[in-house]
């Protein structure tokens, strides 16, 4: 097996290529959590990307990293989420051809949304196994190059320009909290931040409903666990059993994980909302959940980074309604 670590060279040439074509993001104070916490508390506001998430600026490194010949046949994931998204976005730009594999479950609205982005669209199946097996069919037979969401050091280093971005922003950062599954996310950030400012903390966020990464982290190797529902949706999925970027690479450089439950999840989706005046997904509201919950540490200068934004309208709403009439309790005793 070939283990790849990415570096801040590595993140630094990924900047050069995506940046004209992303949103650099801002990083603002937030007075209700500076407050609360008694120290400074900032949001990077990366959930007003470009497709609404931080995944546009790995699938636009990856494609770069793609012979002339690769780009001619196409990209193919099986990604509906917030991958398949930015890859279908980012080939258009380019006019790469992209084909996006779904089950018949996936909704209407979304399977639109994808095509919208300028994606071919393949629907097979009744399950997201059926779909992968669908890109891999495509793979042997069309030769296209499958883009995975997180185990690629392109995909890696293209995410680690979010911590290019918050050094330069917020310089007397101490502590860093950032949504963590398969952790092409964070490890690039770590490999960023900790190249800059070694001394900063780097603390991983996942739901306790099924976080692959910390079950992973703490057999030693990667593990696979049974899926559950989350409001945390973007942060489900297994690591990988053979994976060769992410795991190595978040073991060196995480500092801590920490596990939220759903009604912490929702705690700062709510905050975000009547605090922040921000509409952010559940996977992007861990930070703030993290530190309303009392389970982050403090120590100097902090920074959440709210990775995205797409959520189900109808279920923010339920989400905001549901905790002023009383159901969800922010902190739960
Ligand atoms: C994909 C995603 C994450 C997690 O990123 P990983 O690289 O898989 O750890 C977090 N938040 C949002 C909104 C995402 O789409």
């Amino acid at each position: 097996m070939t283990r790849t670590f990415v570096t801040l060279t590595e993140i630094k040439a990924a900047r050069a290529v995506i940046a004209p074509h992303i949103l650099r993001t801002p990083a603002v104070p937030s007075a209700s959590l500076t407050e609360r916490m008694g120290l400074p508390v900032h949001l990077k506001l990366e959930h007003r990307q470009i497709t609404g998430a931080f995944k546009l600026r790995g699938a636009l490194n990856a494609l770069n990293s793609l012979s002339p010949d690769e780009r001619q046949r196409g990209v193919v994931t099986a990604s509906t989420g917030n991958h398949g998204r930015a890859l279908a976005y980012a080939s258009g730009l380019q006019s790469i051809r992209s084909v996006i594999c779904m089950s018949n479950l996936v909704p209407g609205n979304k399977v639109d949304e994808i095509r919208k982005l300028g994606a071919e669209i393949r629907i097979v199946g009744t399950s997201q196994d059926e779909a992968q097996e669908e890109v891999e069919k495509i793979v042997a037979r069309d030769g296209l190059v499958m883009v995975p969401p997180f185990d690629d050091p392109a995909i890696v280093a293209g995410q680690g320009t979010i911590g290019l971005e918050i050094v330069e922003d917020v310089p007397d950062v101490e502590t860093v909290l950032v949504p963590l599954s398969g952790g092409g996310l964070i490890a690039g950030i770590a490999a960023a931040i900790k190249g800059l400012k070694p001394k900063t903390r780097i603390i991983g966020i996942s739901m306790q409903n099924g976080a692959a990464m910390a079950a992973s982290l703490k057999a030693g190797h990667p593990v696979s666990v049974v899926e559950r529902q989350s409001l945390a949706d973007s942060l489900g999925g297994g690591i990988g059993l053979s994976n060769n970027v992410t795991f190595g690479m978040v073991r060196a450089l995480v500092d801590e994980v920490v596990l939220l439950s759903e009604e912490e999840i929702a705690a700062g989706i709510v905050h975000a909302y009547a605090q922040e005046r921000e509409i952010i997904e559940g996977a992007a509201a861990v930070g703030i959940g993290a530190l309303l919950a009392g389970k982050i540490r403090l120590q100097g200068t902090v920074i959440a980074l709210l990775s995205g934004r797409n959520i189900d309208m109808d279920q923010h709403r339920r989400i905001v309604a549901g905790y002023q009439a009383g159901e969800t309790m922010p902190c739960p005793a």
